[in-house]
């Protein structure tokens, strides 16, 4: 079966899709993107998305390539295309193509706007044996804020994690603190029954998984605080977990290679992904 991407305006064959190699995201990373989980052929969370989108485009002063309705379409459509049913929707937005120079262009460009599907496993309410985390320290820009295609420090984090043995990086700020996984949010529950995850600001992406587990953890009256935590803390804690659009809610069960709780994954975590499940189930069907 031939898979699909979109870019520009056209359903290209995958393996044939290319962007100008002027285009301001390949050379500058000038550019920013989304990703939306699917589940059973329903997105998960797609409003939530695009407005996340939109506040990133306006920060960085990019244009909507399309309108948010042509992309609610091209979503869709690609997903039909290629049969998605249970996996990702990757959608990036670039300033576009112009001759380089790291200053915006000074005549009117077109942002780019490139997507492809990803199929993956069929997730469910089983958290699965958990995943390992290794902490590294967070050297980010203090624009963390912005979902851009500038993940270089992302990406050398989580190869350190992957080389060590572990899944996914926590990154620690200069004073201690983690901020936010390589791809995901971090989360713990402490020995009084707290779910804790770091304040959104500057300093993390806003994740859309977290929001929605927020107002789980409301529905489900469990005591949620927004502050930061360390590494120390989390290795004290009952439990800890990720959040992403992809991962869910998957536990965290090791931290630089002690473990957490009882090295298994825990009751609240499992309770929380059974819901965010429960929640993806009631989602958006695609006709
Ligand atoms: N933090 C970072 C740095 C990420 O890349 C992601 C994944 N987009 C997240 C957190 C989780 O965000 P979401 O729940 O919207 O996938």
């Amino acid at each position: 079966m031939a898979r699909y991407a979109y870019v520009n305006g056209r359903y290209v064959d995958h393996h044939d899709a290319s962007v100008h190699i002027e285009d301001r995201g390949y050379q500058l990373a000038d550019g920013v993107y989304e990703v939306v989980g699917v589940r059973d052929g329903k997105l998960i969370d797609e409003g939530p998305h695009l407005d996340r989108l939109d506040r990133s485009l306006k920060e960085l002063r990019i244009g909507w390539p399309i309108s948010r309705d042509a992309l609610r379409f091209v979503i869709r459509e690609l997903m039909r295309r290629n049969r998605l049913h249970d996996g990702l929707v990757y959608m990036q937005v670039t300033r576009g193509v112009a001759r380089r120079d790291h200053a915006f262009p000074t005549t009117p460009v077109k942002p780019s706007l490139v997507l492809t599907t990803k199929g993956t496993k069929h997730l469910d309410a089983d958290t699965g044996p958990g995943i390992a985390v290794k902490s590294m320290p967070d050297i980010r820009w203090e624009r963390c804020d912005i979902k851009t295609v500038g993940l270089l420090a992302n990406v050398l984090a989580k190869q350190a994690a992957r080389e060590s043995g572990a899944y996914e990086a926590w990154l620690v700020d200069a004073d201690g603190y983690v901020t936010e996984g390589a791809s995901t949010n971090a989360w713990i529950v402490t020995q009084n029954d707290e779910l804790v995850t770091r304040h959104t600001d500057n300093g993390i992406l806003a994740g859309i998984t977290r929001a929605t587990l927020k107002s789980i953890a409301d529905a489900l009256q469990l005591k949620l605080i927004e502050r930061p935590f360390t590494i120390a803390e989390a290795k004290r804690a009952k439990e800890a977990f990720i959040t992403s659009a992809t991962s869910f809610v998957t536990p965290v069960v090791k931290i630089d290679g002690e473990a957490v709780g009882a090295g298994t994954p825990g009751p609240v975590a499992h309770r929380l992904r059974e819901e965010y499940v429960r929640f993806a189930d009631a989602g958006e069907l695609v006709a």
